[in-house]
């Protein structure tokens, strides 16, 4: 038997980052770049207008009222060559467009008569004002993006900019899902007698998606040696494998002997956590195998605290555990010595503080309480009991953007 946190540290100590693609632009978003990337070139590319307006010479612009004649219009997508601003005149100039020769300030248009042949300034005018100069905003050759940046908006932006069409990022892994147990059914057929529906394939693939991998339904292993053998063999084509049910040291449960067999070399088997206490991890070469409690709620919670930190490191990012923060107690909590217990969490936000009651009843047969938690607590294996007003480490469950401060 391992701690919580030993398992967590040989799972992502025996895993590693995903090969390296190059992807459209679109197809990288919410993906981790794999290499900085610098500036092809100065951006902007040329000295241009932060306004519509006019571009001047400041040192003509002293005294007021001052009047300029207005030699030429330098509208966007117009080119600078060959346009100067002469002394005591004024070049109509509009947003981005490039700056013409001699002039150090642009006036806004708001600032003025708006005149077209001859324009009156109404306002002083500072040198530079109102100019973005060339390479303000990225020099050409300077890093813009690092390696493990998330592609988001802005990034894309910057990279259309630049002319990328093509993104390297992390490969993302195929994850093989196989459900073991004779009293499966598929979704769709009815359930008979001593049946239940084969719920865990289709919530270990919603997880599989928010992560950004890329599920493989494999079905169901029946309890028998063949059957297994058959379809973990399929599931280890897949870059990872999960496999729910069947871990625990009853007769039925096959899939550590199975693997085993196969050529997994077992990391770990049994965590010193509740719910996910039979949870096994095995290599089988550089395929990582998780072999987890059948049990909806334990399948979803070692997924969360397990599996979910290895795929996102697979996928290249470098923050692979949702961060833990303090919230205090609603109630008093008690549990066993010996084991960390993950509790499901309702969370509140007041004063600035986080306050954390139980979701309900916390048997691992309840589903109804990880669809109420909006947190987990994670209670360490040494202490029995928390009191109301004590603080406990907590990470949310999923996302939550309804979590605001009460008015
Ligand atoms: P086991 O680890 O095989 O003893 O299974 C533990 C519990 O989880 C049993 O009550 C199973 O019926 C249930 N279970 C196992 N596999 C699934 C599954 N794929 N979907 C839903 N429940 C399951
Ligand atoms: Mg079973």
């Amino acid at each position: 038997m391992v701690a919580f946190e030993e398992a967590r540290r040989l799972i992502l100590a025996n895993v590693k980052p995903a090969g390296v693609e190059r992807v459209n632009l679109l197809e990288a978003v919410g993906r981790v770049l794999a290499e900085n990337l610098t500036a092809p070139w100065d951006m902007p590319l040329w000295d241009n207008s932060a306004m519509d307006g006019y571009a001047v010479r400041s040192a003509d612009c002293n005294g007021s009222p001052v009047s300029l004649r207005v030699s030429s219009f330098l509208p966007a997508g117009a080119r600078a060559e060959g346009v100067t601003v002469e002394p005591g005149c004024a070049v109509r100039i509009m947003t981005g467009a490039p700056l013409p020769a001699g002039c150090d300030a642009v006036v806004p248009v708001e600032e003025t008569d708006n005149g077209q042949q001859q324009v009156t300034l109404l306002e002083t005018v500072i040198s530079g004002q109102h100019i973005r100069l060339r390479g303000e905003d990225v020099g050409s050759g300077a890093t813009f993006v690092r390696a493990g940046a998330i592609i988001r908006p802005p990034e894309v932006n910057m990279l259309a900019t630049f002319g990328m069409a093509l993104v390297p990022v992390y490969r993302r892994p195929t994850v093989a899902i196989l459900s073991t147990g004779d009293e499966l059914v598929e979704l769709g057929r009815t359930p008979g007698p001593g049946e239940i529906i084969n719920s865990n394939t289709l919530s270990l693939a919603a997880a599989v998606l928010e992560t950004g991998c890329l599920p493989r339904i494999i079905g169901i292993a029946r309890d028998n040696r063949e059957s297994h053998l058959e379809k973990l063999g399929q599931g280890l084509q897949a870059d990872v494998l999960i496999t729910s049910a069947g871990v625990s040291a009853g007769d039925c449960d096959l899939v550590r002997d199975v693997l085993a067999e196969l050529g997994a070399v077992q990391v770990f088997w049994k965590v010193a956590i509740k719910p996910g206490g039979p949870t096994a991890f095995a290599m089988h070469g550089a395929t990582p195998v998780f072999s987890l409690p059948g049990n909806p709620v334990s399948t979803m919670i070692t997924f969360e605290e397990f599996v979910r930190p290895a795929l996102l490191k697979m996928l290249g990012h470098r923050q692979v555990q949702r961060p833990l923060f303090k919230a205090v107690l609603r109630e008093d909590l008690r549990k066993k010595p010996g084991k960390g217990q993950i509790i499901r969490i309702r969370l509140e936000r007041e004063g600035g503080r986080w306050y954390a009651s139980s979701a309900g009843n916390q048997q691992t047969a309840i589903l109804k309480t990880m669809v109420d938690a909006q947190a987990l607590a994670v209670l360490p294996a040494d202490s029995t009991s928390f009191a109301a007003g004590q603080e406990v480490d907590v990470h949310f469950y999923g996302n939550h953007l309804d979590l605001v401060e009460a008015a």
